[in-house]
């Protein structure tokens, strides 16, 4: 008996183990080395049901909780951190719809989790990433609809998704109180991918440019309330930051096994290199720090589940968890020692694969500015 976990979260957290170990974890080299979109291991998670574990049936989820999906992100990224990433988007988007879209936004949402309508979500700009209230991509409103203009940046999926959710300046206001999000339908004419991004790992996820020339889209393609959609976006990443937390602490926990198996096996003056003391406090340190990880991350997704607020302890889990990722990540590599730095060796795609997460969905800078006015304001 678990106490710590319902028997539906144990057995959702099997389930993704198991398609994990089985369909994910035999082709992760090779979505790294040939740096293509899998949609055999998509269309797969899909299948499963993974895709809708936190939303509630009526909404044609599985109505399992965060927990369960923050569980299920843990073991697809133990074996791939990129197939992890791909998790994440439709999970968001469907979970964007669900909570602010009209009824023709939800009724996409069964086509989304069935994996064959893929999205992709443009916030980012060149000249804009953590400031996204600055963005300039804009929307103007005419007879026949919304005309939008712009350039999006380091869109995930953005080379293979079917539709897009833009975000634009609708407002007069400047800052956040002008900005609006649009369903963008990514054939459609005046919307083309700009430049590829060569990435220094999370191969395999399609991340380009998105170029918005004079996009016509009807006034219904507008998700949310007019210049409103900044607050809703902001909503929207303390959820995600759950997810891009699960992310990370999977790929700790793959470099842990994958540090303490080498050890065991590589001998050095005369014995298994687990024997020195500094492989072994190497080995305790990730431990320790990956059991506070989820405990962090799991106690933010109850709050979640349990409609409190969380944005603060979703950006404690984001922060710790991500951090002591790439260190322990690096230190799996050092425990590693030449072989470390070869490709023979899955460590390495676990060091260029995590980096992303201390820069994603809000950088670990801005994670301390949200916790510290938070604090400030508890305090106050
Ligand atoms: C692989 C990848 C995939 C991505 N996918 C998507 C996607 O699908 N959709 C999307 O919209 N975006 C996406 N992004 C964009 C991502 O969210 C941004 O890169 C991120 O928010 C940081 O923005 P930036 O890169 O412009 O950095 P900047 O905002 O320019 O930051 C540069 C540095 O300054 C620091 N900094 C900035 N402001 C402050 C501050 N106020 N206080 C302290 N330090 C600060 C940052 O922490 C960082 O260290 C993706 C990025 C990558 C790399």
């Amino acid at each position: 008996m678990n106490h710590f976990y319902t028997e539906d979260q144990i057995s959702l957290r099997d389930t993704a183990r198991r398609f994990a170990e089985a369909e994910v974890l035999p082709r992760a080299a090779a979505i790294d080395r040939e740096d293509a979109f899998d949609r055999t291991i998509y269309r797969g998670m899909a299948e499963l049901g993974l895709f809708g574990t936190s939303l509630p049936e009526v909404a044609g989820g599985s109505g399992f909780d965060t927990v369960g999906t923050c569980l299920v992100m843990e073991e697809l990224a133990r074996c791939s951190g990129a197939i992890g990433n791909a998790f994440a988007i439709p999970v968001e988007a469907a979970l964007f719809l669900h909570h602010h879209g009209n009824e023709s936004q939800k009724a996409l949402i069964p086509s989304i989790l069935d994996g064959s309508i893929l999205m992709a979500t443009a916030m980012t700009e060149p000249d804009y990433g953590s400031d996204t209230a600055s963005i300039t991509t804009s929307a103007r409103r005419t007879a026949e609809g919304w005309v939008i203009n712009g350039t999006k940046a380091w869109v995930t999926l953005g080379g293979v998704a079917d539709r897009i959710m833009v975000f634009a300046r609708t407002g007069k206001d400047a800052g956040h109180k002008g900005i609006s999000c649009f369903m963008v339908d990514a054939r459609q004419p005046g919307v083309s991918r700009g430049k590829n991004e060569e990435l220094l790992g999370m191969h395999g996820l399609e991340d380009c440019q998105i170029i918005l020339e004079d996009v016509l889209v009807p006034e219904e393609a507008m998700i949310g309330a007019e210049n409103t959609a900044f607050k809703t976006a902001m909503g929207n990443f303390n959820f995600s930051r759950l997810l891009m937390s699960s992310m990370a602490l999977g790929m700790a926990q793959a470099a842990m096994e994958d540090a303490v198996a080498y050890a065991t096996t590589r001998k050095q003056f005369g014995g298994p290199i687990m024997g020195f003391q500094a492989i072994q406090f190497m080995v305790a340190d990730m431990s320790t720090d990956i059991a506070a990880a989820r405990l962090l991350i799991h106690h933010a997704a109850r709050l979640y589940d349990a409609g409190q607020p969380y944005a603060k302890e979703a950006a404690h889990a984001k922060l710790f968890t991500t951090d002591m990722a790439m260190k322990h990540v690096s230190n799996a590599l050092q425990i590693h020692g030449g072989n470390g730095y070869s490709r023979d060796y899955r460590i390495e795609r676990l060091f260029r694969d995590v980096r992303l997460a201390q820069i994603y969905e809000g950088t670990n800078q801005i994670q301390r500015v949200i916790i510290a006015r938070q604090v400030e304001k508890e305090l106050a």
